[in-house]
């Protein structure tokens, strides 16, 4: 039986000015890591120090997921991979110990999550407001590293970049804040590359800039020292004396002289050199590469959720939900089949929960789901065996219902105000439910297909 204190290890000194009632103090990461593994850890060392211990902790099993804070100072490893500064008293790391813990049996209970993809999004959802922080490294080639992804991923190859640019593309995550944007080796991926000015004409590297005289009287353009004889500006091709600028010489632009090839030109050419590979670049050729923190998105956190927590098929598992692109695909499909043969029509229903997310989260995870529970009871006896169910985000549900015209319609959407019913209870009353319909082939917009429908109706429910 779990007891609701957490056990607290703290890692260096002890926390002087810290009211923890019970806590086991070590002295080094190896006698930590040989006890029974605690709640939460404070680590009361310097940055530098924390932030290695907090690389070797994540990458152990036992505090992959563990709440660690740091009592000192913090360096770009231990925000990335830590919970922050240590909470100012036992009560505050009860609290946030109780949030996770939560979550955390709903995790363990479930699946459980063997694939990194889902270390990573449980990382994230066991902890409000947590990013996947990108921390810049001068040991890597491309110049920042995302300390999370890289303990999260024990021995497998990952490519962060691309990894983090999949799970956005499919919304479990969201772009945080743009940290830098770095240009990359087009032909092996690096950033170390050094940018050279080489002769615009032959290419050469020798180039150097070289002031520069223009004679007007016969057009010679040639280096300043070549016009200077016995302390006076003199052409060296046509002997005139240069008096006047402007009206006898002036200055070209041409100030850049190759050492190979004689020319002069304006502006050098540039080349990015890679280090790593060897190879030159002009640089709009280099890989231009955004780097940027992340954090989980709606979508993702409902897919915690539900992923965590719906072993054998509870909640909206029941109805027979498919996902984002399933369920356009379908749509498209019907819609195609509609404008060919309008009869029999089709109907679709758009649902949205306003305030559903942040009343779960008022609920905690416990009531919350058991509230969801209820909502789904209702909505599988609204729904029929032939209809299909898909879900966007948390607030939003859809349900396609073939061979349904206008009249089938409005019977299904009396039925569907039993729902609603449900948000009358004082603690859920935020939640309210907005609803959207149409009929196909008639409300059907010119050249709309399942995605475009989904968006146009989802902008009604806003
Ligand atoms: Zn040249
Ligand atoms: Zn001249
Ligand atoms: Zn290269």
């Amino acid at each position: 039986m779990p007891t609701s204190t957490p056990r607290i290890a703290i890692l260096g000194n002890r926390v002087p000015n810290l009211d923890l009632p019970e806590f086991e103090h070590f002295a080094d990461l190896g006698s930590l890591l040989a006890a029974v593994a605690f709640d939460v850890v404070l680590l009361d060392l310097p940055a530098a120090y924390a932030g290695r211990v907090l690389r070797k902790l994540r990458s152990a099993s036992s505090y992959r997921y563990t709440l660690i804070y740091c009592c000192r100072d913090q360096d770009g490893w231990c925000e990335a991979l830590g919970d922050g500064a240590c909470p100012v008293n036992a009560s505050e790391i009860k609290n946030f110990w109780g949030a996770w813990r939560e979550r955390f049996r709903l995790f363990e209970r479930g699946s459980g999550p063997e694939r990194f993809e889902s270390r990573v999004l449980a990382w994230l959802w066991l902890r409000d407001h947590a990013h996947i922080y990108a921390l810049r490294d001068p040991q890597v080639p491309q110049h920042y590293r995302y300390p999370l992804l890289d303990a999260l991923a024990d021995n497998e190859q990952i490519n962060s970049f691309a990894w983090l640019s999949l799970m956005a593309q499919q919304d479990w995550l969201e772009e945080g804040v743009l940290v830098d944007r770095v240009r990359l080796c087009s032909d092996c991926g690096s950033g170390r590359l050094n940018y050279i000015d080489v002769c615009a004409e032959c290419h050469a590297l020798d180039i150097s800039r070289q002031p520069s005289l223009h004679c007007f009287t016969c057009g010679h353009v040639g280096p300043q020292e070549s016009f200077l004889k016995d302390g006076v500006l003199l052409c060296p091709n046509c002997l005139n004396r240069l008096r006047h600028i402007g009206t006898d010489y002036d200055r070209p632009m041409e100030n850049y002289r190759c050492r190979s090839c004689q020319a002069f030109f304006v502006d050098a050419e540039v080349q990015a050199r890679c280090l790593d590979c060897g190879l030159s670049h002009t640089p709009d050729k280099l890989r231009v590469r955004e780097v940027r923190d992340f954090r989980l998105a709606e979508a993702g956190r409902f897919r915690c959720r539900q992923e965590f927590s719906d072993q054998s098929g509870q909640h909206f598992g029941r109805l027979n939900l498919l996902g984002g692109k399933d369920f356009y695909d379908l749509l498209s499909w019907q819609i195609q089949v509609v404008r060919r043969h309008p009869d029999p029509a089709f109907s679709l229903i758009g649902l949205r929960f306003v305030n559903l997310a942040g009343t779960l989260s008022h609920l905690g995870e416990q009531r919350g789901h058991a509230f969801i529970d209820s909502v789904a009871d209702r909505l599988e006896e609204t729904v029929r065996t032939t209809d299909r169910c898909s879900r966007s985000t948390e607030e939003f549900f859809w349900i396609m219902l073939p061979h349904t015209d206008g009249k089938g319609l409005e019977c299904v959407k009396q039925r569907l105000s039993r729902v609603a019913e449900l948000f009358s209870a004082p603690e859920v009353s935020d939640i309210s439910l907005r609803v959207v319909s149409i009929t196909a082939p008639h409300d059907l917009l010119d050249q709309e297909d399942g995605e475009l429908l989904l968006a146009r109706l989802a902008g009604e429910l806003v």
